[in-house]
């Protein structure tokens, strides 16, 4: 069974009644439930404010043993990325380099370990408009990709568009059009040491694309290939070693 851990903020389906009404238990809750549905998934999610409206303490919550437990983390965040404390961020950093997989949705491309991982601004250009979306099937034959399309339609998402601040990704999967004539990157792989880190773009909170099946087909697909495959903790000690066999 693949372990997910879903981290959300958790901020605007709690101060936005249009949000809430969209996701009325947060989108970790949503995304959660989805992935529960699959038999070689478990996912469990841990939030920066709880329903309350109280802020939880990430560095408890989402500590080095928790992270040993979690095969891939799948990040959320907009408006809180540095209420995110580094001592956490270095942690998902360092569990990535070893091995742990990684997606980053949406408004994470800002997000505090993303920007570690990818040591870039990761900035880009944006418009809340709700314009339609293509997303181009860029590669047919890779696992994130599998049972889609040529491309599919998000009928209304934030426009996010180049200049993309990210290294050259691995590989990039998905290329979207938008409405204004604007061109995305919106779904790219890159292995960090060990680990994969994906990023997709879709998922404005204002919008119910995590319902919609294509977008649900990416994120799976993107858990099943950024799951570790063999051992964890890829050179993250730098040991002076007797050569094999030496006493
Ligand atoms: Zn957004």
């Amino acid at each position: 069974v693949i372990r997910v851990l879903i981290f959300n903020e958790f901020l605007h389906e709690n101060r936005m009644e249009n949000v809430k009404e969209i996701y009325p238990d947060g989108m970790h809750a949503v995304l959660a439930e989805m992935l529960n549905g699959e038999e070689d998934i478990s996912a469990e999610c841990v939030t920066l404010f709880n329903a309350e409206g109280q802020q939880n303490d990430l560095d408890a919550l989402i500590t080095e043993e928790k992270l040993r437990e979690t095969d891939v983390l799948l990040w959320w965040g907009h408006c809180a990325h540095q209420l995110v404390p580094d001592s956490v961020v270095n942690r998902v950093q360092r569990a990535v380099l070893g091995g742990m997989g990684a997606i980053f949705l949406h408004s994470a491309h800002h997000s505090k370990p993303f920007r570690a991982l990818m040591g870039t601004t990761c900035n880009l250009s944006w418009r809340e408009d709700g314009d339609l979306c293509r997303l181009w099937v860029v590669d047919p034959s890779h696992p994130v990709t599998r049972g889609l399309g040529k491309y599919f339609e998000i009928p209304h998402d934030e426009m996010y568009g180049e200049p993309f601040g990210i290294p050259e990704p691995d590989k990039l999967l998905l290329l979207t059009w938008f409405e204004g004539g604007e061109v995305f990157r919106s779904c790219c792989a890159w292995r960090r040491g060990a680990g994969k880190v994906i990023y997709f773009q879709p998922g404005h909170e204002t919008y119910p694309v995590y319902y919609l099946p294509e977008v649900r087909t990416v994120i799976k697909n993107a858990v099943r290939w950024t799951a570790p495959e063999g051992y964890r903790d890829f050179v993250l000690d730098c040991p002076n070693v007797r050569k094999p066999g030496a006493e």
